[in-house]
């Protein structure tokens, strides 16, 4: 159980945070919790949040770069070296209804394990 600063009890990821709703746990430190993806999209598929409720790419801003969103893909980083991703990963994280975000909760996808074919980018 964690506190999620601007705890929002409609958000499905704060209420993983908290331990409301149960998940795979990977990594947990006091800035984020990373968890796996429940429908994943590859044989690693792993979410990365942050332990406050950002809604977005959109909502990061100079207050929040350094300390959180920059420490966010150090764990990025080590997550994929623990996960054995030595081929390679891809880091996604979709914006607003344009993108398909889901969930308003900024969250990092960490997606490795295949070689991946048709891409976007
Ligand atoms: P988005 O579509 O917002 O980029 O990604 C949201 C992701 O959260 C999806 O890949 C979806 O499968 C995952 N997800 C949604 N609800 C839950 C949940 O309750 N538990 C877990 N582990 N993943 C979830
Ligand atoms: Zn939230």
């Amino acid at each position: 159980m964690s506190d999620v600063l601007n705890f929002d009890e409609n958000c499905v990821f704060c209420r993983i945070i908290k331990g409301d709703i149960p998940s795979a746990k990977v990594y947990e430190d006091e800035l984020c919790y990373a968890f796996r993806d429940i429908n994943p999209q590859a044989p690693t598929h792993i979410l990365v949040v942050p332990k406050a409720h950002i809604q977005s790419v959109a909502e990061i801003d100079g207050e929040n770069e350094a300390l959180l969103v920059g420490h966010m893909f150090t764990v990025i980083a080590k997550i994929a070296r623990d996960e054995g991703l030595e081929g390679g990963y891809r880091v996604i994280s979709n914006c607003g209804p344009d993108a398909g975000q889901t969930v308003p909760h900024l969250h990092f996808h960490i997606l490795g394990g295949v070689k991946m074919g048709e891409r976007m980018v």
